[in-house]
């Protein structure tokens, strides 16, 4: 069955082959903002002929498709996630890595006035919050994005 993102890449008139196709099936189940490095491991266990120098060039297409978002959470390493149906916000807890994702009216109001007092229509805009995790505060989980499984190791810097 097509992924999702398969069915955009189509819409889009990008032609899929095989290896693309196993990409776009890929970056559809993850839901954990992968780079790309993370992307081609799990792409090479559904065909290990998949280079890494695919992965870059096929989330490049994707990215230039406005297909697939990339995004900067700090740590150098660009990450990609399909462009959400609706619009969501990061936080980043910089001592695990995870990724939370949430979405405020508040903020999302906010911004377009700032936009407007400023004379402009708001037509997009990118939110990350980094933050360190308070005692065990109730956090309201987050759906989506929690749970990042597998912290591959910690790097330095
Ligand atoms: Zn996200």
């Amino acid at each position: 069955m097509a992924s999702q993102l398969e069915r955009r890449c189509r819409e889009k008139g990008l032609k899929m082959t095989g290896q693309r196709r196993v990409i776009a099936q890929v970056l559809s189940d993850s839901d954990d903002h992968p780079d790309v490095e993370k992307l081609h491991q799990r792409a090479s266990q559904v065909d290990p002929r998949i280079s890494i120098a695919t992965v870059y060039r096929t989330v490049k297409l994707f990215e230039q498709a406005d297909i697939l978002t990339r995004h900067d959470f700090g740590d150098g390493r660009a990450r990609y996630e399909a462009v959400p149906p609706e619009h969501h916000d990061h936080l980043i807890d910089i001592d695990s890595g995870q990724v939370i994702e949430f979405r405020d009216d508040e903020i999302e109001r906010l911004q377009r006035e700032a936009a407007l007092a400023l004379g402009y229509r708001l037509v997009g805009h990118r939110l990350e919050l980094f933050g360190v995790r308070v005692g065990n505060g109730k956090a309201r989980t987050a759906g989506r994005g929690s749970g990042n499984g597998s912290s591959s190791g910690g790097e330095p810097g």
